[in-house]
């Protein structure tokens, strides 16, 4: 299982104007300006705007997790003559 598979890229949306174009300053600036309506946020402002989006996604990645599970653990008992799977 490769764990980076359940890797998303959640995509930001500005509260103002929905735009999803930031200009991120640079790695270590904590400030992201809209492209669109050039209002200034923190990153940390930007994610709590958008942790609808990120929970949503998150909910998403846990349901990927546990059905891939459950294929492993069919996969896993059907090679197996000690359990009967009925
Ligand atoms: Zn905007």
């Amino acid at each position: 299982m490769r764990p980076s598979k359940y890797e998303r890229t959640i995509i930001m949306h500005c509260p103002i104007c929905a735009s999803s174009d930031f200009d991120f300053e640079s790695e270590e600036s904590n400030f992201v300006i809209c492209n669109g309506c050039s209002t200034e946020y923190t990153r940390e402002e930007l994610q709590v705007q958008n942790s609808e989006a990120i929970e949503a996604h998150k909910n998403e990645i846990a349901q990927e997790v546990s059905r891939d599970f459950k294929k492993q653990l069919q996969d896993a008992l059907k090679g197996s003559s000690f359990i009967k799977v009925k």
